[in-house]
């Protein structure tokens, strides 16, 4: 069979159960530790993930994602909350009977099994025919590139072979839901990015759900088509990578995403904030806070300008200048001693850029970002 008439397949025996994503609502998972305190793993998680996304689960370790993961899946039983997939609940169900699978980060291939043999077991296991499952074995294999390896044994393949085999045998049996927790971090980084490109291909071409769990932020903005950072067993904020790089919500995604600087500011009349009594304009609204009060104000380093020094605009001195290629990053401290990263793209001028010079601070209105604490 060939590759698209095969992906048509996966599609179609989807196609009848995919009529709407995963709802989690109010999930609570509470661990007591061995010194006996609680940990809330996860904590009151409200989330809904669309139909056929590639969704990211990202935060560091220790935020609840693996708990979340294993409670969908049936390994984990909630203390409280519910999950549904579609209009049907599934978090009463034995793990064996949710439309759901699992790639972990450990393989798990059985060893004295050819690679066919390891993607036809769960198959055998639901007693599935002779035929149906040789159909399946060989969509898979064509699905996941291996054709031509699937009388292998797992010793005789690559880590990132050996990845797609599991990824092959979780989706034989036509999850609606496919999770993968931390999968790719045993790979090494060029492996690594070519597997990313492949799992964003397979989760494209046979359009089941993924919730993808990582603590990579690259790895997230990269393939998620929506990202939930997670801090202490909640997600601070949900969005696609762009609004979470652009506007995050708080200071935790601010801080957790990318590089960024933080600016204490005050606001002042109309949209405006101050910052050591320079007035910058904000595109975000920020009229609900009164004047006077205390911001925070997050900026990308490569959302800052760095112009001649112009007595009216905020100053600080370049205290280090590092020139890496494609851009500059200079460390411009300004006079409450707050030193701020700046990326500077080309092209380059040399007679503001130098080591000691005094600048002053450009930054435009759509890229002030007030963030809650
Ligand atoms: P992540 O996958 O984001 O690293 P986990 O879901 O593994 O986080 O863990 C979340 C929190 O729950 C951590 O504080 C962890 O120590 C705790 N935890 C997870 N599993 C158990 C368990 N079986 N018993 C006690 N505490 C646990
Ligand atoms: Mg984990």
């Amino acid at each position: 069979m060939n590759q698209s008439s095969s992906q048509k397949a996966l599609r179609d025996t989807q196609a009848e159960r995919r009529e709407s994503g995963l709802t989690i609502n109010k999930a609570r998972k509470v661990f007591t530790s061995a010194e006996g305190t609680q940990v809330r793993a996860v904590d009151d998680v409200s989330l809904a993930i669309p139909q056929g996304e590639f969704f990211i689960l990202l935060g560091p370790s220790g935020c609840g994602k693996t708990t979340l993961l294993r409670s969908i899946a049936g390994l984990e039983t909630l203390d409280a909350g519910e999950i549904y997939l579609g209009d049907t609940r599934i978090d009463g169900l034995a793990p064996y009977r949710r439309p759901v699978n699992t790639v972990f980060q450990s393989y798990a291939l059985f060893p004295h099994m050819t690679i066919a043999q390891n993607i036809a077991f769960g198959l055998q296991m639901e007693k599935q025919s002779k035929a149906t499952i040789a159909k399946t074995v060989g969509d898979m294999l064509d699905l996941v590139h291996l054709s031509e390896i699937g009388g292998r044994k797992p010793n005789q393949l690559s880590g990132g072979q050996q990845q797609r085999v599991a990824l092959a045998r979780a989706l034989a049996k036509s999850p609606q839901v496919l999770l993968l927790d931390e999968s790719l971090s045993a790979l090494d980084f060029k492996l690594r990015r070519q597997m990313q490109v492949e799992l964003k291909r397979i989760q494209r071409e046979t359009g089941i759900t993924f919730v993808f769990v990582t603590h990579d932020q690259e790895e997230a903005l990269s393939m998620g088509d929506h990202i939930a950072v997670f801090s202490e067993g909640k997600p601070k904020q949900i969005g696609t990578p762009q609004e979470i790089y652009d506007t995050p919500a708080n200071r935790f995604v601010a801080d957790f995403i990318g590089d960024i600087n933080f600016l204490d500011a005050t606001k002042v009349n109309g949209n405006c904030v101050e910052v050591q009594g320079v007035t910058f304009p904000v595109s975000q609204d920020v009229t609900n806070r009164s004047d006077g009060a205390a911001l925070c104000v997050a900026v990308r380093p490569e959302r800052i300008g760095l112009t001649s020094a112009d007595s009216d605009g905020l100053l600080g001195t370049i205290t280090a200048l590092t020139f890496m290629g494609a851009d500059i990053r200079c460390e411009v401290t300004l006079r409450d001693h707050t030193a701020l990263q700046v990326r500077v793209s080309p092209p380059f001028d040399t007679n503001v850029l130098r080591p000691g010079g005094t600048v002053s601070i450009a930054i435009h209105a759509d890229h002030m970002r007030v963030v809650e604490q």
